[in-house]
């Protein structure tokens, strides 16, 4: 921008024009004849309200007071013209398009699509596998919001890319930065026999208000919603900012399906989804979630990013006031209280549910999980795995939470065929108790957080466990980066974290890990058992356990999230060490 007083820089005549604007806008709020109107009244309302609070604004929110990120696309395709990569706060204005710009680790764009319930057809998943090939990696990685992300674009196709994704019909607003991203749903809906409720057209529904409404694109932060239809395969609804479960109640009627509220969710930051004691009804979720994102932009913490989640909001307000500030804006006897019904328990969780072959709740379907090797997928996978829908399902596709794909609708007759397609294609589709429940984040291949290399040290993991431990029952390994938590290693069975480990010669790439977390009716979250484990070493202790599990277990039926209960961390940690030559 040009800057007309020479006694500023550029970002301080930003700035004060920033404030000043604001404090115009501001100063009859709420209410007065200069309040305003149009789509970014919410945001700036709330940003208002922090102000008044005494907290002042991050530039993050500075800058989109200034002009709302969705009015710069122009900026983006400037940019792409002139072979440029976004600085400053222009970064966070590509996020708002799906577009991240990931220097240092990659001096790149990063893009994530928005896959509500993590349904692709088969078309687009070849049409993403062109874009791919043309201005990306060439490989697309199964995110763990069961989406799809593509790496490596280059500087002048960003816009190529969103271009080809909206002629496929993949609109990527609000794939990152301070937006609702994409909404999880279970990923058997529909096929499950054991569900309870269909998610996929709810999850449509939520998502396209969301891009329709841009008064939700005035957000504090970031902000996660799931929702769950009670089915076999887990979508870690619970760790979401909104968690929608699905439960059959009974109330004064016959028994019916209603979505119990979770609020709060956020792994990273040690907390779960706590639940409201409230249940709505599947046709009010998006009234409701709309509701709640609208309390959230007007009262969320604009001052720190690091406390602008809705967790935070909980927890200076309290959940009771929080909810009386949605009430508000619902008619009543939408949300109703848990109390007034019976509610019968729901089916439990199989931890193979999304891997190998499964009958449907259609009589002579059936689908094939297919595991992937944490998430990557080359463009001729993607290409196959079109193929293959096509050829032996319905042409669906869905992704998991667990970085692995399901393809449905296969006529019992033709799955043999099916999976040997989908052998000589190079896919694994057997259970396997320790990658079929094996997630990895980006780690420092791609993301400039990231502490360890963690989808590849994933996989070293899986090739010498393979080797050493004969496992019998699925454990869950998360690989997380950093403290974002994206692969959320506090819910693994065993979670690493990244770090650096010094030693005399050199800062080693390593894990602290945690041990004993889990999700759904039994969500808990990880104790820490050690750390500063060197990535080489990451594998030994990681089969030591196992084996000490295996070694010293009551039976098969005992978890090993049990078992780590019952031994305790300390004695855990004194017969490992017995048993690797690893010193503490
Ligand atoms: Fe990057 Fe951290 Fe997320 Fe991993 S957890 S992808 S390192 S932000």
């Amino acid at each position: 921008m040009s800057n007309d007083n020479a006694a500023f820089t550029d970002s301080q005549a930003l700035y004060l024009e920033g404030l000043a604007r604001g404090l115009s806008i501001m100063k009859d709020l709420p209410g007065g004849s200069d309040a305003p109107a149009g789509p970014d009244a919410p945001m700036l309302e709330g940003q208002h309200n922090n102000e008044q609070l005494g907290r002042e604004l991050v530039p993050e929110e500075k800058m989109k007071r200034e002009r709302h990120p969705l009015d710069r696309w122009n900026e983006l395709v400037a940019r792409a013209e002139n072979g440029e990569f976004p600085k400053g706060t222009d970064v966070l204005v590509t996020k708002f398009f799906g577009m991240f710009y990931v220097a240092p680790a990659q001096d790149s764009f990063m893009c994530r699509l928005r896959l509500p319930n993590g349904t692709i057809s088969s078309y687009q998943l070849r049409g993403v596998s062109g874009l791919a090939r043309r201005f990306a990696g060439p490989y697309a990685h199964v995110t763990t919001r069961a989406s799809l992300q593509l790496r490596e674009i280059g500087v002048g196709d960003p816009i190529k890319v969103l271009n080809g994704l909206y002629a496929l019909g993949i609109v990527n607003k609000g794939a990152g930065a301070d937006n609702v991203r994409n909404i999880t749903g279970s990923p058997l809906s529909g096929i499950d026999a054991d569900e309870l409720y269909d998610t996929r057209t709810l999850t449509l529904e939520l998502n396209n208000h969301i891009l329709n409404t841009r008064e939700l694109f005035g957000l504090p932060r970031k902000f996660n919603i799931s929702i769950d239809g009670g089915g076999r395969a887990a979508v870690l609804a619970e760790t979401n900012d909104i968690a929608f479960r699905a439960v059959r109640a009974a109330g004064d009627g016959e028994p019916e399906v209603l979505f119990r509220l979770g609020l709060g969710g956020i792994t990273g930051h040690g907390d779960f989804a706590s639940d409201t004691g409230l249940l709505l009804r599947p046709a009010q979720v998006v009234r409701v979630s709309d509701a709640i994102l609208r309390v959230f932009i007007a009262h969320g913490d604009r001052s720190d990013r690091k406390k602008a989640r809705l967790k935070y909001l909980l927890d200076a307000w309290g959940q009771a006031r929080f909810l009386d500030e949605v009430k508000a804006l619902l008619p009543e006897q939408v949300l109703l209280p848990a109390s007034d019904f019976e509610l019968v328990a729901t089916p439990d969780i199989d931890r193979y549910a999304h891997i190998g072959v499964h009958a449907q709740k259609q009589p002579g379907l059936s689908y094939i999980g297919v595991a992937t090797p944490v998430g990557r997928l080359s463009c001729d996978d993607m290409d196959a795995i079109a193929d293959i829908a096509d050829r032996y399902g319905s042409g669906t596709i869905r992704l998991t939470v667990w970085q692995n794909l399901v393809l449905s609708d296969i006529a019992d007759g033709e799955i043999d065929e099916a999976l040997r397609a989908l052998a000589a294609a190079g896919f694994d589709t057997t259970p396997n108790a320790i990658r079929s429940n094996l997630v990895a984040c980006t780690g420092n291949a791609g993301c400039k957080f990231a502490a360890s290399d963690t989808k590849r040290h994933a996989m070293e993991i899986a090739a010498h466990l393979d080797e050493k431990v004969a496992l019998d029952v699925p454990v869950n390994i998360h690989l997380t980066g950093c403290h974002h938590s994206c692969a959320q290693h506090y819910i693994g069975d065993i979670g690493l974290i990244a770090c650096k480990v010094m030693t005399e010669d050199a800062d080693l790439e390593g894990y602290d890990i945690v041990l004993g977390g889990d999700y759904g009716a039994r969500a808990a979250l990880a104790e820490p058992f050690w750390a500063g484990i060197t990535a080489e070493a990451t594998p030994v202790i990681i089969e030591q356990l196992l084996l000490c599990y295996l070694d010293k277990r009551t039976g098969v039926e005992e978890s090993f999230r049990d078992f780590v209960a019952r031994i305790t961390l300390e004695t855990l940690k004194s017969l490992v060490l017995e048993r690797a030559d690893i010193a503490a």
